[in-house]
C-alpha cells in the first residue's frame, strides 16, 4: 500500500513538472513515505531523516516531507522533534506538499497544475481521517514498469489487537469499480501488464458501496481490460475469503494463482488474543479449500512471533502449522507493541532474545520448505512477466509470484517469456528462455 501511495505522490509531483533524479543530493524535493507497522520501521525512517538533516542545513531551499502512517494527530510532536522537515502528510494527503513546492519553486508549475495534480486526479481519495507502512521514494521510471499497484479499498475495520493500521488509515472505504477499471485502463495505456489490487483487507471490498459489488465482481471487470496480462490482489483475511472468490480466481485467465493468507499464529489462544476472528482449524480448512479449488496455487502467509503471553508451546503450535501447510513464503515478524492498540496494554513479556530465537527458527524452517517447494519447478517451463534487468539478466515473476532470472539479448521488458527452469533455490530461479 505504501508503494502505491509513493507512486501517487510521485505522479502528483511529476504533474507539477518535477522529474525524478538519481540521488538525494540532486533533489529539490525529498519525500519519505513512512511505515509505522513496527517499531523498527519507524526507527529506519528516523535514521533516514537524520541523514537528510545535513543536506537541509546546506540547502535551505530543499523541500523535505514526511508522509504516511507515522504522521497523524501527533504532528506538533513531530514538528518539535524534526524541525527541519517542511511538511507532514497523513496517508493519502498530498495537497500541502504541492502547495509548498509551488511556493518555494515558482518555476515548476502553476495553480492550474496544482488543480490537476492534486489528490483525486492522482488516485488519492479526499477523506477526513480519524486519529491518525519506511520507504524513501526513489526514481523508479514507473511509467516504464509493467507491474503496478492499484488501491481498491482504503483502511480497515478489523482492529486486530496488535495493529495500528485502522488508527492511522481509518475505516474501510471502497473505490467504485468503474473508477478502478478506468485507472487500470490508463495504466495499461502507459505500459502496465500486471496490476495488484490492494487493500489492507482486500476481501471485504465493496461492502460499503451502493450495489455491494465484491472482489470477485471486480476481478471479473479487471480481467476484461484489454492489453492486461495479469491481475493479483493483496491482502486477504481468512475470515472474509469466500467460496465465490476462490472459484473466481480459478476461473479467470488473467487472475494469478497466488494467495497471501496471513495466519499470524498457529495457536487458538493467541489468535483470540489477537482478535483475528478465526480458529486454527478454520484456517487449515480454508487453506486446503484454496489448494483444492485453485490448481497449482501458491499460498503464502504472515506470522507474528513473541505476541504478549506467547508460551514456548504456543509458538511450537505455529511452527507445526508451518511444517504442515508448507507455504511458499512466510513473512515473519517479531511482535513489537504499537502505542494506542489493545495489545499495547498487555505485558510485552517475551524477552527480545527469545523473540529473535523464534524468528530465526521460523526463517530456517521456511528456507528449507521454500527450497524443497522450489525443486518442483526444476525442468518445467514457466511463464515469466519480465519486470526489468539486474546484473545483466532479465528478471521477472511467474504467475505464482516466483522470481526468475534469465539471460537473453532481446528486449523483454513488459513481455511474457517462456522460461525453462535450470536452477531453483528457496528465493529465486535461473532459467533459459525458449521463445
Ligand atoms: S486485518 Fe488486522 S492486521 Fe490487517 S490491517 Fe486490519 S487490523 Fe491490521
Amino acid at each position: 500500500m505504501n508503494k502505491a501511495d509513493s507512486e501517487r505522490i510521485a505522479n502528483a509531483l511529476e504533474g507539477l513538472g518535477l522529474v525524478p533524479v538519481e540521488n538525494k543530493e540532486a533533489a529539490d524535493v525529498i519525500v519519505i513515505n513512512s511505515c509505522s507497522v513496527r517499531q523498527s520501521a519507524e526507527e529506519r525512517v528516523l535514521s533516514r531523516l537524520g541523514a537528510l538533516k545535513t543536506i537541509k542545513k546546506e540547502r535551505s531551499d530543499l523541500v523535505v516531507a514526511l508522509a504516511g502512517c507515522m504522521v497523524g494527530s501527533n504532528t506538533s510532536d513531530l514538528r518539535q522533534k524534526l524541525p527541519f522537515v517542511d511538511v507532514f502528510l497523513k496517508p493519502l494527503e498530498v495537497d500541502d506538499l504541492l502547495r509548498l513546492v509551488l511556493d518555494r519553486k515558482p518555476g515548476v508549475g502553476d495553480a492550474a497544475a496544482l488543480a490537476s495534480s492534486s489528490t483525486s486526479e492522482v488516485g488519492f481519495e479526499k477523506v477526513e481521517h480519524g486519529e491518525e507502512c519506511g520507504e524513501e521514494m526513489s526514481p523508479q521510471n514507473d511509467e516504464l514498469s509493467p507491474v503496478r499497484w492499484v488501491p481498491i479499498i482504503y483502511g480497515c475495520d478489523n482492529f486486530c489487537s496488535y495493529c495500528i493500521v485502522p488508527f492511522r488509515r481509518g475505516r474501510e472505504r471502497s473505490r467504485p469499480p468503474q473508477e478502478i477499471v478506468e485507472e487500470v485502463r490508463r495504466l495499461v495505456a502507459s505500459g502496465a501488464r500486471e496490476v495488484t489490487l490492494l487493500g489492507q483487507n482486500v476481501d471485504s471490498y465493496g461492502h460499503d458501496l451502493a450495489d455491494r459489488p465484491d472482489l470477485g465482481d471486480l476481478l471479473e471487470l479487471v480481467n476484461g481490460v484489454a492489453g492486461l496480462h495479469r491481475v493479483r490482489f493483496l491482502t486477504s483475511h481468512p475470515k472474509d475469503m469466500s467460496e465465490k472468490l476462490i472459484d473466481t480466481v480459478a476461473r479467470l485467465p488473467k487472475v494469478c494463482e497466488y494467495v497471501n493468507l496471513p495466519v499470524q499464529s498457529g495457536d487458538d489462544g493467541i489468535l483470540r488474543a489477537m482478535k483475528r476472528g478465526y480458529a486454527v482449524d478454520e484456517y487449515r480448512a480454508l487453506a486446503n479449500r484454496i489448494r483444492r479449488g485453485i490448481p497449482n496455487v501458491s499460498l503464502t502467509t504472515d506470522l507474528i512471533v513473541g505476541f504478549p503471553g506467547e508460551t514456548r508451546e504456543q509458538f511450537e503450535n505455529s511452527y507445526r502449522l508451518l511444517e504442515e501447510l508448507r507455504f511458499d513464503v512466510v513473512h515473519v515478524a517479531a511482535y513489537s507493541p504499537r502505542p494506542g492498540t489493545a495489545a499495547a496494554r498487555l505485558a510485552d513479556d517475551v524477552p527480545p532474545e527469545e523473540k529473535k530465537r523464534r524468528l530465526q527458527q521460523v526463517e530456517a524452517l521456511q528456507e528449507r520448505i521454500a527450497a524443497e517447494n522450489a525443486k518442483a519447478m526444476l525442468d518445467t517451463i514457466v511463464e515469466v512477466l519480465v519486470e526489468g534487468k539486474k546484473k545483466g539478466k532479465w528478471q521477472g515473476r511467474t504467475r505464482t509470484n516466483k522470481l526468475v532470472f534469465f539471460k537473453d539479448d532481446r528486449p523483454w521488458l513488459g513481455k511474457l517469456a517462456s522460461v525453462r527452469v535450470d536452477k531453483a533455490s528457496a528465493w529465486s530461479s535461473q532459467g533459459t528462455v525458449i521463445n
